[in-house]
């Protein structure tokens, strides 16, 4: 994930820099309005964090100039708690705003929640070995036949098509398909997983979702 600071205030810059890619993000920091808005434009980052108070071109005038182009996710720093400031932001796109001083541990969590939400430039269609998983029509295919899916099944074949080659723990399925955390031994995920091999696995002879031993479940096209 790559994210892009445009902060002209040094100390403030170069701590959101620094935390950023210790949190494990690709982070870049531009310090006036007009380097920000050409590397905004110049790369195609998956957030902007964006400081309103900017030399030269302030933070309406970047959000408003980016939008021309592009719909890069935009979370705004504002030092001021002001209502009309907070809807002229949004009105001109952003995405969401945090009003300065804030825990560095606020804006990590408001960065995943955009992260999370944004579209970011993901491929129309999941592809493993002749499994077609197309996100816009929600249609699912395997060598070319038609897979009819329950709303459940087809999230976590999406889960599991989306990290092909990752082992996912029951946890992290249950977390992400279900929204919720079950214990441990529970075993939802292992009745959702066998019901979808039924339906894309077993009919085939090359299988593509494989259980790990006391570790979860893998998607891998495998000979
Ligand atoms: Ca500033």
């Amino acid at each position: 994930m790559r994210i892009l600071i445009v902060e002209d205030e040094p100390k403030t810059g170069d701590y959101l820099h620094k935390g950023l890619r210790e949190s494990g993000f690709n982070a870049d920091l531009a310090r006036t309005g007009p380097d920000g808005l050409h590397l905004a434009l110049e790369h195609d980052y998956d957030l902007v964090v964006l400081d309103v108070m900017l030399p030269k071109m302030d933070g309406w005038a970047v959000l408003q100039k980016l939008r021309e182009f592009k719909q890069t996710p935009v979370l705004f720093l504002t030092a001021r708690d002001e209502i009309p400031d907070r809807v002229r932001g949004l009105e001109l796109g952003a995405d969401d705003y945090l009003v300065k001083p804030f825990a560095f541990a606020e804006l990590l969590a408001r960065i995943r929640t955009l992260l999370r939400r944004a579209p970011a430039r993901e491929p129309e269609i999941l592809r493993a070995d002749d499994l077609e998983v197309d996100l816009l029509r929600h249609r699912v295919t395997r060598a070319g036949t038609r897979i009819d899916l329950t709303p459940k099944e087809y999230a976590l074949l999406q889960l599991l098509a989306r990290r092909q080659g990752e082992v996912l723990s029951r946890s992290l399925i249950a977390s992400q398909v279900w929204d919720m955390n079950f214990d441990s031994d529970t075993n939802v995920v292992d009745v959702a997983i066998r019901r979808l091999r039924t339906k894309i696995d077993d009919p085939y002879p090359r299988k593509l979702i494989h259980t790990m031993r006391g570790m979860g479940y893998v998607m891998e096209a495998r000979d």
